[in-house]
């Protein structure tokens, strides 16, 4: 589905150029989630805000590489056909909900106007759909929440609302930002559980940018490690999280607390994983 192939990122500051990515290869199958792990400043964001073309800056430049989603390189789309690949194939998830929200309108309207952005809907069925999306998302008291502002929700809630946007055009591929490094440990535990839900019901691949290998643990099938902007490690969740090969991912394990790393049996194929959910609730 997705194939990052020997992408290198510079920024041009007054300072000098700063290699932010380098040489990074990726890729992602169908449905697949992946964590992209890395301290901070290792270029993990930069990696996932370059698939989307969304850098922010002219400073930026990428030096090399390839962005191949279902074929197509994307690093050669015009701005209009990556506006319609944003969203539509790739949504995005970003760890500050605050700032991904508008304070003067309802969320539901806001999920509304992403809805129809995406899609050719009358208003009335954009309205049915954000219902729907805010069930997927499982909303507590989902119809009452579409007419709440932001300020009336909960960190977790309007995190719920972020993941609701993004999936609003039912895309292929959601890329989530460190999603839920601003919550307490309960409610990114229930965050993380709910992204799961929707690969399992939708089959939605997901790209998990995080620094806490204990969120890989408990989501993440595979895991590519970044340092300094380059790959150090790839492979299987399991297996790294079990017998990392770089010392640089042991002192990224080692620093999460052992209880934390329990869940990593969840990185088994999805039949069984779905499985151990299962007995987890039942015991
Ligand atoms: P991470 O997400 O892993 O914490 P980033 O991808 O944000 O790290 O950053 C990687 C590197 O690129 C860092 O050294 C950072 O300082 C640099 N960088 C990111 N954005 C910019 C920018 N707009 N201008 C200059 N340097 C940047
Ligand atoms: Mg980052």
């Amino acid at each position: 589905m997705l194939e990052i192939k020997n992408l290198s990122v510079d920024f041009h500051t007054d300072g000098g150029i700063v290699h932010a990515v380098q040489n990074v290869n990726l890729s992602m199958g169908e449905g697949e989630i992946r964590g992209l792990v890395g301290e901070s400043g290792s270029g993990k964001s930069v990696t996932s805000m370059t698939i989307l073309q969304l850098l922010g800056t002219r400073r930026a430049r990428i030096s090399s590489g390839e962005i191949l989603f279902e074929g197509k390189n994307l690093l050669e789309l015009s701005s209009k056909e990556m506006g319609t690949v944003r969203g539509r194939e790739i949504g995005l998830v970003s760890q500050n909900a605050l700032s991904a929200l508008d304070p003067s309108f309802t969320v539901g309207a806001q999920l509304v106007e992403v809805i129809r952005r995406h899609q050719n809907v009358s208003k009335q069925e954009a309205k049915d759909q954000a219902l729907d999306t805010f069930r997927l998302v499982a909303m507590p008291d989902p119809e009452q929440k579409l007419r709440a502002y932001q300020h009336q929700l909960s960190g977790g809630q309007r995190q719920r609302v972020v993941i609701a946007m993004a999936l609003a055009g039912r895309p292929r591929l959601l890329l989530a930002d460190e999603p839920t490094t601003a919550l307490d440990a309960t409610v990114q535990k229930q965050i993380l559980d709910l992204l799961l839900e929707i690969n399992q019901k939708l089959g939605t691949g997901i790209l998990m940018v995080t620094h806490d290998f204990g969120v890989v643990s408990h989501l993440c099938q595979t895991v590519t490690v970044m340092r300094k902007g380059r790959i150090v490690e790839d492979g299987p969740a399991h297996a790294m999280l079990t017998a990392p090969e770089h010392p640089y991912t042991q002192s990224l394990i080692n620093s999460v607390p052992k209880l934390d790393l329990e869940d990593s049996m969840r990185s088994v194929p999805r039949a069984e994983r779905r499985l151990h959910v299962f007995e987890e609730i039942s015991a």
